[in-house]
């Protein structure tokens, strides 16, 4: 496909809420001639409740899907990009149909593949994720293996969630509490300036574990120290990202001083940065879609326990195909929260499944997902 024409399918998808494909890939034959199918679908996953940030609120994300085909092996992968890092599910789309050539060679090399990948460009960090997705999916098809048994883990061991509980109005919030009693702890976004409001009224309806997580929205060390000791006396257990990113000697001067763990997100995106940022957090929250994929993640996971870090794994807004990759490496992590599919009421996925707080895992080949999207 030219790139004139992928864009003006960009484009037409940008006005849509289900765009179409990127390119020619889901209506070749198999591909018996080495090349492998491509096909990309922008998808709005709609949240069941509006998603409040410290950063903004959501009442609709949208992802891109990446479906491969090769040899008669299908793979399925999902972009949830974080306008954080300036991503897009179009830029996302984009950046798929450049690094095309990549995914017509061997799959099987899939680690050489993501490093070609990788190599493709900067950022799109979800694409990547996306792309590192589909070809383990294939490969684990063609393998006849599931992801995890691929990453020599175990089907059995199962993983509990946290629940996440979005901002809004502390009445809203509160009955968001209720409406999640399976869950045994609960992940709250804070960072404005009713926290203690929040925090209050959901300890008025719940005495289960919180962790809060601020999204960089406390403004000063002093304030966040505050704020974090007056949670731990409230039943918070950890406190994810509560400063601008890049604040890492604010961040020293909390280590010294506060009473419950603090975890980064924001301020950890790859396996490069954690050397760097370390020494500033007791643990950190790694994302499939953040890293670039499930094998960065599992890179993390290794690099981050060498250095005595306590480890989460996270998701964004995703569907039960982003959520069954993270689950299938989730027990790398000591805690996980993994509930992006359960807070949307379109999933085009069925994966996964997560009864009460805990996550199963299929024993499916490969990622274990399908769905009715392509
Ligand atoms: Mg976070």
């Amino acid at each position: 496909m030219k790139r004139k024409e992928f864009l003006s399918l960009a484009a037409t998808a940008a006005a849509g809420s289900l765009l179409t494909r990127c390119s020619e890939g889901s209506r070749a034959p198999a591909a018996s001639s080495g090349r492998t199918a491509v096909s990309v679908k922008l998808y709005d996953l709609k949240l069941k409740q509006a998603w409040g940030l410290s950063r903004g609120t959501w009442t609709t994300r949208r992802n891109a899907f990446v479906r491969i085909e090769k040899d008669g092996v299908v793979g399925f992968g999902e972009a949830a990009p974080i306008a954080r890092y300036n991503e897009t599910a179009e830029s996302a789309a984009a950046f798929i149909e450049k690094a095309r050539p990549v995914i017509d060679r061997d799959l099987g090399e899939y680690a050489v593949r993501f490093g070609e990948i990788e190599a493709v460009g900067p950022g799109e960090h979800a694409a990547k994720a996306a792309l590192d997705m589909a070809i383990l999916d294939w490969v684990g098809k063609r393998l006849n293996v599931p992801v995890w048994k691929l990453f020599g883990l175990a089907g059995a061991r199962t993983v509990t969630t946290t629940y996440s509980i979005g901002i809004d109005e502390v009445p809203v919030m509160q009955q968001k509490v209720r409406d999640a009693a399976d869950f045994s702890v609960y992940k709250v976004k804070v960072g404005t300036a009713d926290d203690r409001k929040i925090i209050e009224g959901i300890r008025a309806v719940t005495d289960k574990p919180l962790r809060t997580d601020a999204n960089e929205g406390w403004k000063t060390k002093e304030e966040a120290l505050e704020m974090i000791d007056w949670m731990a006396g409230q039943g918070v257990e950890l406190v994810e990202q509560p400063l601008p990113a890049t604040r890492l000697e604010d961040y020293a001067w909390l280590k010294d001083r506060v009473k419950i763990p603090v975890f980064a997100d924001e301020s950890l995106i790859l396996p490069s940065d954690l050397p760097r940022i370390a020494p500033y957090f007791h643990g950190v929250n790694v994302k499939i879609m953040k890293c670039g994929g499930v094998q960065e993640a599992v890179r993390l996971a290794a690099m981050a326990r060498a250095l005595g870090l306590k480890l989460m794994i996270g998701c964004m807004i995703e569907s039960s195909l982003g959520i069954s990759a993270g689950a299938a490496i989730a027990q790398l992590f000591d805690c996980a929260d993994l509930d992006g599919n359960l807070l949307i009421s379109n999933d085009p996925f069925r994966g996964v499944k997560t009864v009460k707080d805990r996550i199963i895992l299929n024993d499916k080949p490969g990622l274990g997902a399908e769905g009715d999207l392509f």
